[in-house]
């Protein structure tokens, strides 16, 4: 079983979801205004007297343009500071003025936006101004605890899960996720582990809606998936759930586990790409350990499911039996599978046995 994770994105899951890039479209003209806002026209002879609407304001580059502010919905964070920088801000009576060449723009100051961890720092006459917290333009935050966990226990897996919120940063790669094999595994695991993939009504595209009693598994599984979502778990009506965005990535996975609407496993696929990571977090899921026998509770796949599912397990060489939607593997083949799991166990918070 290939276990390995790798770091290929698929072509098919290049594709932008507009609804998606219309709304981090928004944040950024939102975190763009609150910039010009501050700052007002920056003309200190300026005869505007009192507050300008953000529309009135414009960036005004003093030097080496390379491109318009308002362009840059898809640029890094760090692009898009080092262009306002080059810039002023004027209303549009004084930038009109200086572009005419009515007004003397050598005692305009400079805008100045700086990114400091997970802030941009704005400031004026070198006093800070206002601190704008990145979360405006960048969708999710890692969460503290499982930031820890996965400093303490190195593993694989962990390693990867930091490479991806590098990403995080660059805004291209919001509009656009990359998609790992890491992904694959828990996305599939997820939704062998009773987790739904919900089509809105008038969406072009799947979203995954997870929910556990378990808030700390429920965490570490969003943080891995958290390029695909704009919240972090949440509780309501006293259960823990998450729900990822709208992608077409998604849809891949209802043709592997839905038929025309309803839950249907084709066994075959599966088993070619499940790998041991997979089966840990199908595990996490809906795993459970007594009498040294490893029992997966498959209720929601249904009868023909679970029967489906245990084939899965023959498959892999390990005896089971079904006893109410719960597939129970023999004393042997837990044993077997369990050392399978274990290299992968580190920082996922499992413990089998
Ligand atoms: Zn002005």
């Amino acid at each position: 079983m290939d276990s390995k994770i790798g770091k290929i994105m698929l072509k098919d899951e290049k594709q932008v979801d507009y609804k998606y890039k219309n709304k981090t479209r928004e944040r950024f003209y939102s975190f763009i205004k609150k910039i010009k806002i501050n700052y007002g026209c920056l003309n200190p002879e300026c005869k505007w007297i009192g507050e300008l609407p953000p529309c009135c304001l414009e960036f005004h580059h003093l030097h080496n343009k390379v491109k318009q502010i308002s362009q840059m919905t898809c640029s890094s964070i760090d692009a898009i500071c080092k262009e306002i920088n080059k810039c002023t801000i004027l209303c549009t009576t004084c930038h009109r003025l200086t572009t005419h060449n009515y007004l003397n723009s050598n005692n305009f100051k400079l805008c100045k936006v700086i990114k400091q961890d997970d802030h941009l720092i704005q400031y004026h006459d070198n006093k800070i101004l206002l601190e704008i917290p990145i979360i405006s333009v960048k969708t999710t935050t890692p969460r503290a605890i499982i930031r820890q966990k996965s400093e303490n226990k190195s593993s694989v897996h962990v390693t990867k899960l930091v490479n991806t919120n590098i990403e995080l940063t660059n805004k291209k790669a919001l509009l656009n996720p990359p998609f790992l094999k890491l992904h694959w595994q828990v996305i599939a695991g997820t939704i062998l582990g009773g987790s739904s993939l919900i089509k809105p009504k008038k969406g072009k595209h799947y979203y995954l809606s997870m929910r556990d009693k378990n808030a700390e598994w429920l965490e570490y599984k969003a943080k891995i998936l958290s390029n695909f979502a704009s919240l972090e778990p949440f509780t309501k009506e006293k259960t823990n759930r998450w729900h990822s965005l709208c992608f077409p990535v998604f849809d891949q996975f209802a043709r592997l586990f839905y038929k025309e609407g309803k839950r249907h496993l084709d066994v075959e696929s599966i088993s070619n790409k499940l790998s041991t990571f997979g089966i840990l977090i199908w595990y996490g899921d809906c795993g459970s350990y007594k009498d040294k026998k490893i029992i997966f509770n498959t209720r929601i796949w249904g009868k023909e499911g679970t029967e489906a599912l245990s084939y899965y397990f023959t498959l892999c060489g390990w005896q089971t039996e079904i006893i109410e939607n719960k597939i129970i593997l023999d004393e042997e083949s837990s044993y077997k599978l369990i050392r399978m799991l274990e290299p992968e166990m580190s920082g996922t918070g499992i413990e089998i046995g």
